[in-house]
């Protein structure tokens, strides 16, 4: 028996047939760039979202890099962001030029803390706000603390397809936000992809001319920083297929969450944090547990493919660790050390989810 942390096949054999459909038209049009698809699902994932605009691109990290470019990030200026999401704000903050500022995250929910930006917010020039696991950060503070300095918010959304507070999806609530569509995420593409969705005109105009080597008119290059990050046909035509599933993908995986919240309630020296809510797409279910190396080499001697999402925070990784500012980070540091993620993902049966309980709860109460 082997139950993985996430098995893309089965999402494939379920629509089959649709996706070799959808790509094989590419292929017979012989368009493979800049066409009918991307202009497709560009309107329809902005439709989604809630907004006026979305820039397809080639993939999550590109999209925080150029949201930060057309908002003017520039070399000598720091972005506020956290250190327990995975490094991908850190690394399109670093391939600018400019200085990751690390504030640290509420011990609730994980996300950025509003007094930790409160204390940093008037020495940068934008913040990136990861909803990490999922769960949407709590927006409306971070929001009011960033406009009273007018300092631009951008939502990293890679966790979030979907997610939903008071009507507002991820991806409309911040000045602009990043989406991957890794194929992992929520909404996964069959390789490399991302997008920036937007109110804003002006900065989605500006993300577009970015991606396509700054040009106003073709070898016409206006604007600085630009480069080549096209959303290419293929990838558009297979999210096209999926995005229509997606809310319903979104409602197995907050039942996969009920399902090990169940199984789980009540285990000694195991944090659980309420999961599945409408503003929580459940990218990753995630537990807290000591002892972290022996549950996960327990688990996968049992067959149970299991991770840690992110075991290094960002200002000790090698890459960062000498180019950056922080505030205080205690509770990044305490949650590097214990997250768990669990198998989740909208194919996982209801009898895999039992199984991993029964495991885990084993490995922990005879520890
Ligand atoms: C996956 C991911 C990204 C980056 O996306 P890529 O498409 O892999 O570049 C950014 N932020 C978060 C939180 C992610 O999980």
């Amino acid at each position: 028996m082997k139950i993985l942390l996430n098995d893309l096949k089965r999402q494939q054999q379920a629509l089959g047939d649709e996706l070799k459909t959808a790509v094989g038209a590419v292929c017979d049009r012989g368009w493979y760039s800049m066409g009918e698809e991307v202009r497709g699902f560009e309107a329809e994932f902005a439709a989604y979202c809630g907004v006026g605009n979305c820039v397809g691109l080639s993939s999550g990290t590109d999209a925080l890099e150029l949201a930060l470019r057309s908002v003017g990030v520039g070399p000598c200026d720091a972005v506020v962001t956290v250190a327990n999401a995975g490094g991908y704000a850190s690394t399109a903050i670093r391939v600018i030029g400019a200085t990751p500022h690390y504030v640290d995250v509420d011990r609730a929910g994980m996300n950025m803390s509003p007094s930790a930006l409160d204390a940093a917010i008037g020495q940068v020039a934008a913040v990136i706000v990861t909803h990490l696991y999922g769960r949407l950060a709590a927006m409306d503070d971070l929001i009011a603390i960033a406009r009273q300095h007018g300092v631009p918010v951008i939502e990293d959304a890679a966790h979030a397809h979907g997610a939903r507070r008071r009507g507002c999806r991820a991806g409309a609530i911040g000045d602009l936000a990043c989406f991957s569509f890794y194929p992992t995420k929520n909404l996964g593409a069959s390789g490399d992809a991302g997008a920036v969705v937007t109110r804003d005109d002006d900065l989605a105009a500006r993300c577009r001319q970015l991606a396509q080597y700054g040009w106003s008119e073709r070898y016409n290059a206006e604007l600085a920083g630009g480069r080549n990050s096209r959303m290419d046909e293929i990838q558009a035509a297979v999210l096209r297929v999926k995005l229509p599933h997606l809310d319903r993908w979104n409602e197995r995986r907050r039942r996969v969450a009920a399902l090990y919240e169940a199984g789980l309630r009540g285990v000694p020296r195991l944090g659980l944090d309420p999961r599945g809510a409408e503003d929580d797409s459940v990218h990753l279910f995630v537990v807290e547990c000591e002892e972290r190396s022996a549950i996960l080499a327990g688990l996968q001697q049992a067959g149970v493919g299991a991770g840690a999402h992110y075991p290094v925070p960002d200002h000790r990784q090698p890459a960062f660790r000498d180019c950056h500012r922080a505030g205080p980070l205690p509770v990044t540091e305490a949650l590097c050390n214990r997250v768990l993620s669990l198998p989740c993902y909208p194919e996982i049966t209801e009898d895999e989810v039992a199984t991993v309980v029964r495991i885990l709860r084993a490995l922990i109460e005879c520890d």
